[in-house]
């Protein structure tokens, strides 16, 4: 841990609740070993004190910010500026505090699309996709599926209209992608099951504490081609992840892409790149994943 003294900078994660997060493990660990004068703290907001919340970050000079659940699309209008890929997604992970003025970043599309190549080898290219979630996490996912052109890409959502607003704008920016969508209703995927190469589920469903819960999905639709990714990574088998792995499903959680989204993140904030695989084995070591 950093020495603090009247030179301290601090860093830090909004979102609401934080208990699952290992962002403060990692980036501490990172300002320690790069001997980087930071601190990164947890910053739980109710819900009813997001614009306040804002408003203090700069009052207290915090130089950056990680936002997670449920504020990545929220946060939006509090902000001076956006990075035009957050703009275009429509959520911010990442803002970085430039003498008061709010700079909001959306990391968590680079770490998803590295997630998929690099620990899964999986090309997006003319494939076939379902995204469960229509949040902030979703909309960065099908951003990255859009631009790497899916041949056909559906999306679920228990509030359907928020999945109906996505479905939109991605038919707007990407006419060639076949796009369907839907509430959550199990004849819908079921009829597109089989023919589907990957599916994620951007909702925090099986996220600890609550993790002995059921799947969005029913445990008997998986097959063995599918390439089931969860963002969720604490803990790192949710039930979805469990089923199908039952089902012979080539399966990834989320704790790449929380690891190469920090490091971009990290870059913006302090100009040095930390090590994914000292992170990597961090983590292995402090949660015994
Ligand atoms: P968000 O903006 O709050 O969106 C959550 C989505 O999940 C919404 O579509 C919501 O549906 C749906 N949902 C919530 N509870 C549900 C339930 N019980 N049953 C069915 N659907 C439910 O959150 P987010 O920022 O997108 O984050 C979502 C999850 O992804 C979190 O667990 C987060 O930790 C994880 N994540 C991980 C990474 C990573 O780097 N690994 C990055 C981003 C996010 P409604 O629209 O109906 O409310």
């Amino acid at each position: 841990m950093v020495d603090i003294d009247i030179d301290t900078t601090a860093l830090g994660l909004i979102g609401y609740p934080l208990g699952h997060s290992i962002s403060p493990l990692i980036h501490n660990y990172a300002l320690d070993k790069l001997d980087l004068n930071y601190v990164y703290l947890p910053f739980e907001i109710e819900p009813d004190q997001l614009k306040e919340g804002i408003q203090g970050l700069r009052s207290l000079k915090i130089k950056g910010i990680n936002v997670t659940i449920p504020y990545k699309n929220d946060v939006i209008p509090y902000l001076d500026d956006l990075d035009p890929l957050a703009e275009q997604i429509g959520a911010v992970n990442t803002i970085n505090n430039h003498e008061g003025k709010l700079k909001g970043y959306n990391t968590d599309a680079s770490g998803f699309k590295k997630m998929l190549k690099e620990d899964a080898g999986f090309s997006i290219k003319g494939k076939k996709a379902l995204i469960i979630g229509a949040g902030g996490a979703s909309r960065a996912v099908g951003e990255v599926l859009c631009q790497n052109k899916i041949q056909e890409l559906h999306i679920i959502n228990r509030t359907e209209n928020k999945a109906r607003q996505l479905a939109k704008k991605w038919r707007e920016n990407y006419p060639a992608v076949e796009i369907g969508v839907k509430g959550i209703a199990e004849n819908y995927y079921r009829s597109i099951m089989e023919r589907m190469d990957l599916i994620v589920d951007t909702t925090p469903v099986g996220m600890a504490p609550e993790t002995d819960v059921a799947p969005v999905l029913a445990a008997d639709c998986f097959h063995s081609n599918l390439l089931v990714v969860d963002l969720v990574y604490n803990p790192p088998e949710t039930t979805i992840l469990r089923a199908a792995k039952k089902a012979g499903a080539q399966t990834l959680n989320g704790l790449t892409m929380l690891l190469y989204q920090a490091v971009d993140a990290f870059k913006l904030w302090t100009g040095k790149e930390p090590e994914v695989k000292d992170w990597y084995q961090l983590v292995l070591e402090k949660k015994g994943w």
